[in-house]
């Protein structure tokens, strides 16, 4: 199992992010937050009542994601790792995440005591490294900043670092993506994550592109800081290992590629997803409703329960995302059926236009495939869906 731990609390709110987050302001100390003591009472209640009804699982991994982590006081981490050694049976060798922005990772005495808390993978919020992009996004850091926990990190010993980047920025260009990509391999991680940026409507950011303030990359010009941003981290060793994920040998992320396995997840704090033997279900993401639910025990009452035709189309998007691709061997045993002919239109179509390869047994997209991940997996899905409803597969989605 993989354990996720919520952590709702930001900075400051950064100006295209719709993820739910409560802004502390700038004065204010997270140790001095009534919500914050709140959140970590209730997030050892949540974690203490799930390991009754579950019992002692293995836990191969714990991710403390959010909002910020980091700004949480390390006491309570340390406690919350401990606790999870305590109830769940965390395997010696788990890896232990915790996400940060820089400007809340300000000391190597910090550091260490995130190391000495138990912390071995330290994901850092970087997205640009040009002051006038993180201004454009609302970031409370600069690029010095990143310069500075990386370092204050590894003088602490964590020797597992991903530094979180973000492309397709308004106003940006290929050599600006390319600056920053140089700019980050200089500090040496483990990993990299890169995602293009999505407006989400509602959003500061989104407003001002609607209103001309700010253009977005083309087409051209976002396919092009793709490939040519694959092909840099390639050339310095990273092995492009999921869409938007690149790692050094041995240093993909283990949570990550447990989800991608469809692994069953536990998550904790609000707004947390879990999957659990078939159930799924999502926390309140307003802190008073999930501490309510936590209390009376009634966070996974109504779960959405995953059929096996949900299961299948997880499964292929979830695997076509990944290089090592969808096992073709998986999807028979789950369906009955053989892939190759079942889609065979398809399939070659996307072989022509080199979207798609076969390689032992996996169906992979290639690299231009990735760039249309999407509509080839709704292609697939829709094809999938017919077999499997004619088969006599029941209704879902
Ligand atoms: S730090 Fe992350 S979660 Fe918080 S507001 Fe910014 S993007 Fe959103």
């Amino acid at each position: 199992m993989l354990l996720y731990i919520h952590v709702p609390f930001c900075r400051s709110r950064c100006r295209y992010c719709a993820f739910h987050s409560v802004a502390l302001g700038k004065g204010v100390q997270a140790e001095h937050s009534a919500a914050v003591h709140s959140y970590c009472r209730t997030v050892l209640c949540e974690m203490q009542a799930w390991a009754a009804h579950w019992g002692k699982l293995e836990v191969e991994s714990i991710f403390f994601g959010g909002g910020t982590p980091s700004l949480l006081p390390v006491q309570a981490i340390g406690r919350l790792v401990e606790e999870a050694h305590k109830l769940f049976a965390v395997r010696p060798e788990a890896e232990i995440s915790m996400e940060a922005n820089p400007e809340s990772l300000t000391s190597k005495a910090q550091a260490c005591a995130c190391r000495a808390a138990g912390i071995n993978r330290l994901s850092l919020g970087v997205q640009s490294m040009d002051d006038a992009f993180l201004r454009i996004l609302g970031r409370a850091h600069r690029a010095q900043d990143v310069v500075q926990a990386v370092s204050y990190a590894r003088q602490a010993g964590i020797s597992n670092i991903n530094l979180d980047l973000m492309w397709a920025l308004p106003q940006q260009s290929v050599a600006h993506w390319l600056h920053t990509l140089r700019q980050v391999l200089c500090l040496q991680p483990e990993h990299i994550s890169a995602y293009a940026l999505t407006l989400e409507e509602g959003t500061a950011l989104a407003q001002e592109v609607d209103t001309g303030q700010f253009t977005q990359p083309d087409e051209a010009a976002q396919s092009a800081m793709f490939l040519e941003g694959a092909a840099l981290l390639a050339e310095a060793g990273f092995e492009h290992y999921e869409i938007s994920n690149f790692a050094r040998a041995g240093f993909a992320c283990r949570h990550n590629q447990g989800y991608w396995q469809g692994q069953d997840y536990l998550g904790l704090g609000p707004a947390a997803t879990s999957t659990m033997a078939g159930r799924r279900w999502t926390n309140p993401s307003n802190q008073a409703s999930w501490e309510k639910a936590v209390q009376a025990h009634s966070l996974d009452a109504a779960p959405e329960l995953l059929s096996p035709l949900n299961r299948v189309l997880e499964m292929i998007m979830l695997r076509l995302r990944t290089s090592r691709g969808l096992p073709l061997a998986d999807y028979t045993a789950l369906t009955g059926l053989d892939f190759m002919a079942s889609h065979a239109k398809l399939v070659t179509a996307l072989r022509e236009h080199d979207l798609i390869c076969l390689h032992k047994g996996h169906l992979c997209l290639t690299q231009q495939g990735m760039l249309l991940s999407n509509s080839i997996i709704s292609s697939i899905f829709e094809i999938t869906e017919q077999k499997l409803r004619a088969q006599g597969w029941e209704e879902a989605l």
